[in-house]
């Protein structure tokens, strides 16, 4: 395997960056790096992580010459980071490859979203048609195409209709940390009521809801409260009844398939929960063929080596097809597969995977794998 050059993090800190790190430790990714360069916004001159000869001083993110340096950029720092700097440093002649996990140069004609497993064919077009700009997929599509791989790839799926429970870690480090706030305060609040076992409960519910509305608890970064409760919004809103994270569900999904010309019609509405990790999706599937059930299943189960079916039982459901169950692993767990009473060309099923490796931090490491092996 070749070895790649200088290799620039940007974003490391956060959510998706730090679980990048973790995952290139555990497959000693570096050792096939010439030299990481770890940058900050906020931070330039603090010591980086302890990678290769150990700390050394961040580099300053926004200072494009020391950018223009690298082989490979990979920002894991949003949005807003990336309007700011690819454009100019594109401008400047930069000739790199730019690997991002934020949305902002998704839909871009010259940039492909990776997803190696599912669009390894997408990519490798991608890079002869000279695209340097290879980029992850919103968090819950990849989840969702990883989950749903075997009918994808056999063209079963005629529409899907989707309903998630996104994971608070979605919103990054910042949101993850408020949620605890807030359950702390909302505990902190009913505490001495709690200790008194013939304490009225309903006593307990109303004084938490009053709080919730009062404006008194920790929104400062989620913005609404999040802990007791849950918000039927992500991103913003496109004013046609859509938010911004439903349109990604059926713009990317046929990106990542290349079918932009002949798309799948996908209905998302999608719903931050207070989970921590992981994001959780319910399927309604109408298809093309009336696949019997056990079919179904094994050609899902099948279709890549991160997929595990979990039987459609009270107690497997329960044990393996939670978030606490699949946080931290590569796992897609997939179940509840059954034919719907609407009729038999109509399935469901619920997948929960995490999305901070496949959906975020996993596509990003393995192309930069694909990068190392071009000749
Ligand atoms: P994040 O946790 O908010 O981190 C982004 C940056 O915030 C950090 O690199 C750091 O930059 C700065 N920061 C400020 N205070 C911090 C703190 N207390 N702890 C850690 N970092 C702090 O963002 P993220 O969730 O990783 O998301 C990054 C991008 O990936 C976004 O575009 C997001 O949409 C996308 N994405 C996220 C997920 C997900 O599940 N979170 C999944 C897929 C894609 P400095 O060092 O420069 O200050």
């Amino acid at each position: 395997m070749n070895k790649i050059g200088r290799v620039g993090f940007v974003g490391w800190r956060g959510m998706v960056g730090s679980v990048l790190l973790e995952r290139m430790r555990q497959e000693n990714d570096f050792d096939r790096i010439g030299e990481p360069v770890f940058y900050s916004t906020s931070q330039a001159g603090q010591p980086g992580p302890e990678i290769h000869n150990g700390p050394e001083p961040l580099a300053d993110a926004l200072d494009l010459e020391s950018l223009s340096d690298l082989d490979v950029i990979i920002s894991c720092q949003g949005g807003e980071y990336t309007r700011k700097i690819h454009g100019p440093l594109r401008r400047s002649g930069w000739r790199g490859y730019w690997l991002d996990a934020a949305s902002a140069l998704r839909m871009d004609g010259n940039s492909t979203i990776i997803l190696d497993p599912v669009n390894r064919p997408v990519i490798e077009q991608g890079l002869s048609d000279g695209h340097r700009d290879f980029i992850g997929g919103n968090c819950t599509v990849s989840l969702m195409m990883m989950a749903l791989h075997g009918l994808f790839e056999r063209d079963l799926i005629e529409w899907i209709s989707v309903m998630t429970y996104q994971a608070i870690s979605g919103g990054g480090a910042r949101q993850m940390r408020e949620l605890l706030i807030q359950m702390g305060e909302i505990h902190g609040l009913v505490d001495p009521l709690l200790r008194n076992e013939a304490g009225s409960i309903l006593d307990i519910d109303s004084r938490i809801n009053r709080h919730l509305r009062s404006g008194m608890l920790t929104t400062d970064d989620i913005g609404y409260p999040l802990a007791a409760n849950l918000l039927p919004w992500i991103d913003s809103d496109l004013d046609d009844g859509t938010s911004r994270e439903e349109w990604k569900g059926v713009a990317e999904t046929n990106k990542i398939l290349g079918r932009e010309n002949n798309p799948i019609p996908i209905d998302s509405t999608c719903i931050r929960v207070g989970t921590m990790r992981c994001h959780s999706q319910a399927f309604t599937i109408g298809l093309r063929d009336d696949v019997p059930l056990d079919e179904l299943s094994e050609m899902i189960g099948r279709a890549n080596e991160w997929v595990r079916i979990v039987p459609n039982t009270r107690d497997a459901t329960l044990e393996c097809l939670t978030p606490s169950a699949v946080g931290g692993t590569l796992d897609i767990a997939v179940g509840r597969i059954r034919k719907s009473p609407a009729g038999s060309r109509i399935a469901t099923a619920f997948t929960v995977g995490d999305q901070l490796l496949w959906g975020a931090a996993e596509p990003l490491r393995r192309m930069l794998a694909i990068l190392e092996e071009r000749p």
